[in-house]
């Protein structure tokens, strides 16, 4: 089967314009048959996007673009941004749960640049709670899989809460939402402890907890990055020079080698990661 192929052609150059001859179809063969283990792929659509990754923007570090500086990080500023109301001095608490994960541990560090003066964190193990507090900057953690949330919660947060960055729904929020403040905010950013379940996107919260979320006119907006691709640009930009500065941290764990993909996401799905979860393919860092 002859099939064709978009490679390289040239590099722009330094400043200059990327033109279509930077780009070369080639045609190269492929057996008719595949082998046990083989898949076979037809592209049906590409993508061309106005914008290429500039290494220095991460320090060279290409994987902080899957992550930090990349989609979580703008998920998690962009989230901030746009739902968090976040007015710096006015001694906001911010909540995060899912909080050593790539868009957590993001979220909290960017809480407290924006201006929250207390930010705590919901994770899953007293490793992630040690980190969050000792190297990330969070006030105060919880593990959820230890101990009562709700009181750990009114211990962390006695003035209440005022922004709930959510990235795992249920019990957890519902236990977050009983403690928010009249006019309070949720940046719903994800529900992962719902995803295994057959309910629609957002769950619903439960009767009584809807009845607070509304007598204290607590927001809870559906957020998805994708429809801000606008702000994408500078969103990097912001993201990396706080990075450059020192001021964001980034966290990931990385697993080796495209066969243990699968083993990858099943640990990020149960908690086995702290930061972004990357799969490395190749340790080769130049273009
Ligand atoms: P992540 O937080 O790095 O990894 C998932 C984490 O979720 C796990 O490490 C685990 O940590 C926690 N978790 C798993 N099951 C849980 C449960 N039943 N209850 C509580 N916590 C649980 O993943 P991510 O990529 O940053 O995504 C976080 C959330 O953001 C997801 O809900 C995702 O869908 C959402 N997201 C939304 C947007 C958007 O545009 N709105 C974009 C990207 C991602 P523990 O050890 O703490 O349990």
């Amino acid at each position: 089967m002859i099939i064709q192929r978009v490679v390289l052609n040239s590099r722009p150059g330094k400043n200059g314009n990327p033109v279509a001859e930077n780009f070369r179809i080639e045609e190269d063969n492929l057996p008719d048959n595949i082998n046990e283990g083989q898949v076979q792929v037809r592209t049906l659509y590409l993508s061309v996007d106005p914008y290429m990754v500039d290494p220095q923007l991460a320090n060279g570090h290409l994987s902080y673009f899957l992550g930090a500086i990349g989609m979580p990080g703008l998920t998690s500023l962009i989230g901030i941004q746009e739902k968090g109301h976040i007015t710096a001095g006015s001694n906001q608490t911010m909540v995060v749960s899912g909080a050593a994960g790539a868009c957590g541990s993001l979220a909290g560090q960017i809480g407290h640049l924006m201006g929250c003066s207390r930010v705590v964190g919901i994770c899953g193990t007293q490793e992630k709670c040690h980190l969050l507090t000792s190297e990330l900057g969070f006030d105060a953690a919880i593990n959820y899989k230890k101990g009562n949330v709700a009181e750990q919660l009114r211990e962390f947060c006695p003035a209440g809460v005022d922004v709930y960055f959510d990235n795992v729904g249920g019990d957890i929020s519902d236990t977050v939402i009983s403690q928010m403040n009249q006019n309070s905010h949720i940046i719903l950013c994800g529900q992962i402890s719902q995803y295994n379940k057959d309910v629609p996107y957002p769950p619903p919260l439960p009767p009584a907890v809807e009845a607070i979320q509304k007598e204290r006119n607590i927001t809870r907006e559906r957020f998805l990055v994708l429809n801000y691709k606008d702000e994408f640009e500078s969103g990097i930009l912001q993201l990396s020079q706080w990075f450059k500065e020192g001021k964001l941290k980034i966290k990931e764990t990385v697993v080796n080698g495209l066969e243990n993909m699968g083993v990858a996401f099943q640990s990020m799905m149960t908690g086995g990661n702290i930061g972004k979860q990357i799969v490395c393919i190749s340790e080769e860092t130049s273009l």
